[in-house]
């Protein structure tokens, strides 16, 4: 199974080999989506584990254990298409490259698969039309 998690480090600990303890510890597979972490600050990284259901579970245990708050990635982004005017507002606050508007037809097109959920688009839409909701 696969599922993604907000790993939150208190400040002073973000320098902890996290990843190399969920691959020796329990063999897990995992891809950091993103990461925001400064030194002697609180770090935040997202990460999608890739391992059975008992393993992701002892191993969210663990980084607990070890005062590091885990929490889950419910919520994605929506859009409704329907409304948008593909002004191109919205592809410049998204780093992750989930919103483009490429030749030869210019419309917007969103791949829900890239997004960070940063959630800048919420606000860089002039009409508003992104919002949040809880993932399947
Ligand atoms: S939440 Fe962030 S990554 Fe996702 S579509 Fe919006 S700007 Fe892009
Ligand atoms: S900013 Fe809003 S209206 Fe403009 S392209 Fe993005 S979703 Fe469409």
């Amino acid at each position: 199974m696969v599922r993604k998690v907000v790993v939150t480090f208190p400040a002073g600990s973000a320098g902890r080999s996290l990843t190399y303890e969920l691959i020796k510890k329990f063999d897990i597979m995992f891809s950091i989506i993103k990461a925001d972490i400064d030194a002697g600050r609180r770090g935040k990284l997202v990460l999608e584990l890739d391992a059975d259901e008992d393993r992701i579970r002892k191993a969210i245990k663990y980084m607990e254990e070890s005062g590091v708050e885990v929490s889950p990635l419910e919520s994605k982004i929506k859009y409704d298409s329907t409304l948008c005017i593909s002004c191109g507002a919205c592809t410049s606050s998204c780093l992750s490259g989930a919103l483009s508007i490429k030749a030869p037809d210019w419309k917007l097109v969103f791949q829900p698969d890239k997004c960070i959920l940063c959630k800048l688009c919420l606000t860089a839409c002039p009409l508003r039309l992104f919002s949040t909701e809880f993932a399947d």
